[in-house]
């Protein structure tokens, strides 16, 4: 399976007018630099002697011309990345009434409207002025890598998916047991860093809007028809790039968009699963929502030293003993158990006070235990253990009575599983 990425306390980025038009407009803050220098060189000429009329020419241009370029070129917001709220308001400020937000947004994220023409339901003048406002950018899948494994219905497959301004995330497709799991992204890299993580080196790009959100699973779920018409997206797990808990928002309006009843892509609350490394304020957040997902933590380490040193910044800005107190807060107010997720590496967290330090953490509330493997990813020190240490490490939790499994990883040979995401993405976009 695949690993959860995490970033701290970042601001929640929408991205805008400059975003849009960065990505579109790559070149464009060249062409300025090269205007400004141009002129500073006229003004140096002039005071050096040189014509004062030109520097008067030169003054009405850069104070009339390059703006009026500048506003020619720049390109309109994205819709898909307005929150439900922020579409409401910019209906509002065109006197529409507040329905008017529900019909877009299923016209976008049901019907998949390529244009604001297809919106036939909307009267001619109202198209006429979204598409002088906005545009509508859809994410991009602009690579896919498929993996056979052994036990499932299909390859494992992992998906480049590039955003309207140009950001990389993957996504990843595994078919087994008769289901079809979709793991997404929630952030373009990922603040928290862990060193076990390829995710965690590209540090935190930014956070993915509801749409782009949403945007990944249609296309994954558009790759799986184009090929099998009958099979669909049947569970999403949120253990792509990113830490979901720290684009909270985003990732609660894309949950509440992608289980829409009366949208055509729908899905039951209870076949996601949220996975953190433990965001303590926003467990407890979840947990009166009044959402229905399931939470998984990645635990890898129940003593606060040893966890330190596997995920410095995550165990430093949630320490186990808030972490225990906020699940044990979770599964009271939800009633639904936890998964800890344990990713067991050689030499470091395998031995038996690991295990017997994980079943004193994992008493204090509702919990199950998934034990994983090691994915290895280049120039990371790391080791998976054998299989002989995991049976003793599972059979100690399971004799304090807990509830054990071991998860298996799929898409190690196409780094899709676990902690590998991110690699194949940064190599694209170097060769990009
Ligand atoms: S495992 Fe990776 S994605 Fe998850 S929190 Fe750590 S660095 Fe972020």
């Amino acid at each position: 399976m695949f690993y959860e990425g995490e970033s701290a306390g970042q601001k929640k980025i929408i991205p805008g007018v400059k975003a849009d038009m960065m990505g579109k407009y790559p070149l464009l803050p060249a062409f300025s630099a090269l205007f400004f220098i141009l002129f500073m060189r006229r003004v140096f000429l002039c005071h050096a002697g040189y014509a004062k009329e030109q520097l008067r020419t030169y003054i009405a241009t850069i104070c009339f011309y390059e703006p009026c370029i500048f506003l020619m070129t720049v390109a309109l917001p994205n819709i898909m990345n307005l929150t439900f709220r922020e579409l409401q308001n910019a209906l509002a400020s065109f006197g529409e009434p507040d329905y008017r937000a529900v019909q877009i947004h299923q016209w976008l994220f049901s019907r998949h409207a390529a244009s604001f023409d297809d919106m036939t339901i909307l009267s001619r003048a109202l198209r006429k002025k979204l598409s002088e406002t906005f545009e509508i950018s859809p994410v991009q899948i602009i690579d896919h890598r498929e993996s056979s494994e052994e036990d499932c219905d299909s390859p494992t497959e992992k998906i480049l998916v590039k955003l309207p301004d140009n950001e990389m995330v993957e996504s990843v497709l595994i078919a087994s047991s008769g289901r079809t799991t979709a793991c997404v992204s929630s952030q373009v890299g990922c603040a928290l860093q862990c060193p076990f993580c390829a995710t965690g080196r590209m540090g935190l790009r930014r956070n993915l809007s509801a749409g782009e959100i949403t945007g990944q699973i249609y296309a994954l779920n558009n790759l799986i028809a184009a090929k099998e018409p009958e099979r669909k997206i049947t569970n999403i797990v949120f253990m792509g790039m990113g830490e979901p808990l720290l684009n909270y928002e985003n990732v609660i309006e894309a949950i509440e968009t992608l289980s829409s009843k009366n949208y055509r892509f729908c899905l039951s609350q209870k076949k996601i699963t949220i996975s953190t490394v433990g965001v303590t304020p926003e467990i407890q957040r979840l947990a009166r929502s009044g959402m229905k997902t399931k939470l998984a933590v990645s635990i890898h380490a129940a003593d606060q030293q040893k966890r330190h040193s596997i995920m410095p910044v995550a165990s430093g800005l949630y320490p186990l003993k808030e972490l225990a107190v906020s699940l044990a807060e979770y599964t009271s107010l939800t009633g639904m158990p936890v998964t800890l997720v344990y990713m067991l590496m050689k030499g470091i967290n395998d031995s038996p006070e690991d295990a017997r330090a994980l079943a004193r953490f994992a008493r204090s509330f509702l919990c199950k235990i998934n034990l994983i493997d090691y994915n290895s990813i280049i120039n990371v020190k790391f080791k998976p253990v054998y299989s002989a240490t995991r049976d003793m490490f599972q059979r100690s939790l399971m004799d304090s009575g807990l509830h054990v499994t071991v998860r298996k990883s799929y898409g190690t040979t196409i780094n899709a599983a676990c902690g590998q995401l991110a690699t194949t993405g940064m190599q694209n976009r170097n060769n990009l």
